[in-house]
């Protein structure tokens, strides 16, 4: 078999996925009892491939030939027909159970949310709202469910007794996902949900007949207790159908369509963003929309990636600890290496411009890679039961943390952590200005930028994104 022109490798230790493994979901060396942070991570090969254009409105299709289950397709004989018409059906049965399938979402400029912004800056809205089952979720779980598909047909796992069950922990949209993807494609799934989840998703999840099991906190036991079930399935079994990057790598693959839809916009329009703020509970998201602009200034499509910032909720922000970890032990070799002496960083935002003044220097890949084999020391699940208005950002811990942490050092952004009042504050002007009926999860990122615009960190000229992500159900 040639090369494929995407290979799956380890963020943390390198491990690469053999060409033939159907399941290069979680790295083998994780949990091994070593200190280092493993996430399966899809890698392009810039040389041999291209960024499709065109206006198909699947994203799916549109962005196929930069999937790995495309490649591995490709590789084993399955024609470019046969993988969009593998497509087109899962499209419809998706379409039979949601009421309508995947195309691309609105992105546009907010003309009410752009107030105060020069008329060459301004805010653009990624509108996730109406997407399949109401979130951007589904798309994560689409590109999994490609891949599961794919690596059926072209023989590299037996299909006799069965496909093995689907498994996901969540109570909210992930959940909601997971089960109406499952069902289109007619495969069981096991949803872990903990006991404080919304009677309306449950009622949800039992018509799309996902199978459920409550889990209650446990006394003494740090953590989400639906993630250790979660796990514990796994362990029997059942295949990782999540939005987390280290249970599963190839659940970023599909989210990046968002970050392509985005990326062939600018492109088109020949406009760079200058900030992306991105809700960040499990990080996944984020993780994808980094990687997506990643790949877009790897194959020439873009010049240069947004600042990202990443926005946190005050009551919960492992991702901010994780961030300051980094940042400060980066800017101390800074001092100390460069034989400068620069004024101590005043606060977040100058500290970010002094390390990314240095972006290019060793020293800051070196501190990354440092940070990604000490996890333990930068990332661990927050001590108190997390409660906020925006409920789909709680996550103890940021599973995709170190692809957050990197995509923001290496961007200038630095992360965001607002204020409940802050959050309501935000979910009702996005509702009054754009009349998307959202959730607080949802406009979270507006959130930031709205406390960063208080901090008068944003000049009016700049162009900044916001991603609508949730709808109020
Ligand atoms: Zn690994």
């Amino acid at each position: 078999m040639n090369p494929l022109p995407s290979s799956v490798i380890c963020a943390g230790c390198g491990f690469p996925a053999p060409a033939d493994d159907p399941f290069p979901f979680r790295c083998p060396n994780a949990g091994r009892g070593n200190d280092m942070d493993h996430v399966m991570t899809v890698v392009l090969d810039a040389a041999h491939l291209r960024w499709p254009g065109g206006r198909e409105p699947n994203p799916f299709v549109r962005y196929r030939t930069l999937f790995h289950s495309y490649h591995l397709a490709a590789a084993h004989g399955m024609s470019d027909a046969e993988y969009v018409g593998l497509v087109e059906r899962l499209d419809r049965a998706i379409a039979a159970v949601d009421g309508h399938g995947f195309t691309e979402t609105p992105y546009g400029r907010s003309e009410a949310l752009s107030a105060g912004f020069a008329p060459g800056g301004g805010l653009w809205v990624k509108d996730e709202t109406g997407n399949v089952s109401g979130s951007h979720k589904a798309r994560h779980l689409m590109g999994l469910l490609l891949h599961l598909e794919v690596v059926e047909r072209i023989g590299l796992v037996p299909v006799a007794g069965g496909p093995p069950d689907l498994a996901i922990a969540s109570c909210g949209n992930a959940a909601l996902a997971a089960a109406a993807v499952a069902r289109a494609a007619d495969r069981r799934l096991q949803v872990f949900i903990p006991t404080v989840a919304d009677p309306k998703v449950v009622a949800r999840l039992r018509r799309l007949e996902a199978e459920l099991t409550i889990c209650p906190r446990e006394e003494g036991l740090p953590g989400d207790p639906t993630y250790r079930r979660l796990r514990q399935a796994v362990r029997q079994g059942a295949l990782p159908f999540t939005c987390q990057g280290s249970d599963n790598g190839l659940t970023i693959e599909g989210g990046k369509t968002l970050g392509y839809e985005m990326v062939s916009v600018l492109a088109e329009e020949r406009h760079l963003l200058d900030r992306v703020f991105v809700q960040v509970g499990g990080g996944a998201l984020a993780s994808a929309v980094i990687q997506a602009f990643q790949d877009a200034v790897r194959l020439g499509v873009l010049a240069r990636l947004p600042r990202i910032h990443a926005v946190q909720t005050r009551a919960v922000q492992p991702l901010a600890r994780a961030y300051d970890g980094v940042a400060d032990r980066i800017v101390d070799r800074i001092v100390r290496e460069h034989g400068r002496r620069p004024a101590p960083p005043d606060g977040a935002r100058e500290r970010a411009d002094l390390i990314l003044a240095s972006a290019a220097s060793p020293l800051v890949e070196e501190e990354l890679r440092d940070a990604v084999t000490h996890r333990s020391e930068f990332m661990w699940p927050w001590e108190q039961e997390p409660r906020s208005v925006a409920g789909g950002i709680i996550d103890d811990e940021t599973y995709d943390w170190a692809a957050v942490v990197r995509g923001m050092i290496m961007t200038g952004g630095y992360p965001v952590a607002v204020s409940e009042e802050t959050l309501l504050e935000a979910n009702g002007l996005a509702r009054s200005a754009t009349g998307i009926n959202v959730d607080p999860t949802g406009s979270a990122g507006l959130a930031g930028l709205l406390e960063l615009k208080r901090k008068q960190e944003v000049g009016a000229e700049e162009r900044v994104a916001v991603l609508f992500t949730g709808v109020q159900r």
